[in-house]
């Protein structure tokens, strides 16, 4: 039996797993302590309650990492799983959200990081993965990756990510899985290996090479736009103004953002807007994949055309300030400096009479409800189960 480290954890029981669980390369904390647990012969539940019994640990979005809850949870994984604690501190969404720069807390949702919308122990949102890479009953786990919104396919399969059962339909969730189902690649409801496909089509080849580049930014944590190497951050910034710049044409096809993107080669008129207009991160992953593949291609303008074409259709500085939280990446000031810039008006107090809602804000009002009766719905299903 393996002796206590008192210098990392002050928990008496933590030391070294008896059926020793490595956290494996890319793998996300949610994947390792489910395979943690069911390679010792318990469940999820009992796992996480044995070792922090303070801490509904499951109700918590796991792969965020504990530092929020108790950065103690990270020393004491490393000794059972007997990996670097660096290892685990790094494989965490919070660790991506610093290497972005972005502000995170415990409550509020990570930008680029797919909600599981938690309720007690039961997502209402399926865990991504790909159903290739669980085929494998002993080396099947999560990855980390599969979190971000940005990654909609497995590179190694050429496979779409997935969030749903393909036999039963109902969200993949592997904290529910019981420890006589013995491994991660099955469905706690009707316990079938999730091992076949729920979409009919597979990833075209723009969504692949984005898929590629992208993952090569993550890796390297730089890339390139507009002919210059830019740090991982800004990559992302640039990325998420791409694909915000493709929703506003494809609000208004026919307006500004509508004819410059058409001018720079991409066709609108085949596409619809996102039915909610909900922010790319709480999108399904069939309008994320549109929105990436024509983001891609604008990754790819070079800087002379995006100015040559913004001017010719009198495209401004104010024209890309289209919401008030628009902020223009600094990758894209090649561009945006060489624009005019017109003063703007001054802000006139709306009158407070009642103004009816335009047709598409309710619209989107309306398939927001429904995305949230069909959640409920599932919920309730997985209630009578239990
Ligand atoms: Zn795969
Ligand atoms: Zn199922």
């Amino acid at each position: 039996m393996a002796k206590i480290n008192q210098s990392v954890t002050q928990n008496y029981r933590i030391r070294p797993l008896t059926f020793s669980t490595p956290l494996l390369e890319g793998e996300s904390l949610t994947s390792w302590l489910i395979r943690a647990a069911l390679r010792q012969g318990c469940s999820p539940l009992t796992f996480t309650h044995y070792y922090w019994p303070e801490h509904r640990i499951w109700t918590y979005d796991v792969d965020k990492g504990f530092k929020y809850i108790n950065s103690q949870i990270h020393s004491d994984i490393a000794v059972l799983a007997v990996t670097a604690i660096d290892a685990i501190n790094n494989q965490t969404l919070i660790n991506f959200s610093k290497i972005l720069s972005i502000e995170s807390s415990s409550k509020v949702a990570l930008l680029w990081t797919q909600p599981l919308s938690k309720r007690n122990r039961y997502s209402r949102i399926g865990y991504p993965y790909c159903y290739e890479c669980m085929t494998n009953n002993k080396e099947a786990h999560l990855k980390l990756q599969w979190r971000f919104t940005w990654s909609v396919c497995c590179i190694e399969h050429r496979k779409f990510l997935q969030v749903d059962c393909p036999y039963c339909n109902l969200p993949y969730q592997p904290q529910l899985i019981e420890p006589e189902q013995e491994f991660i690649n099955q469905c706690h409801s009707c316990h079938h290996k999730l091992d076949k496909t729920t979409l009919d089509t597979i990833p075209s080849e723009v969504v692949y090479k984005f898929q590629l580049l992208a993952n090569q930014v993550l890796y390297s944590k730089q890339g390139t736009i507009l002919g210059k190497v830019v740090d991982i951050a800004e990559w992302f910034d640039y990325l998420l103004f791409l694909i915000n710049l493709v929703r506003q044409a494809l609000k208004n096809p026919d307006y500004m953002f509508g004819k410059l993107l058409l001018e720079l080669g991409i066709d609108l008129s085949e596409l619809s807007s996102p039915k909610t207009s909900l922010r790319f991160d709480f999108l399904p992953l069939e309008e994320r994949i549109v929105l990436i593949e024509h983001a891609y291609y604008l990754l790819q303008v070079e800087c002379d055309d995006w100015i040559y074409y913004c001017q010719e259709l009198d495209i401004t500085q104010n024209s890309f300030q289209w919401s008030k939280r628009t902020i223009v990446p600094k990758a894209f000031s090649q561009v945006y400096d060489q624009l005019p810039k017109v003063p703007s008006r001054e802000y006139k107090k709306q009158s407070s009479g009642i103004h009816p809602a335009s047709l598409e804000a309710v619209m989107a009002a309306w398939s927001r409800l429904q995305r949230k009766i069909e959640m409920r719905e599932s919920y309730d299903k997985h209630l009578k189960k239990e």
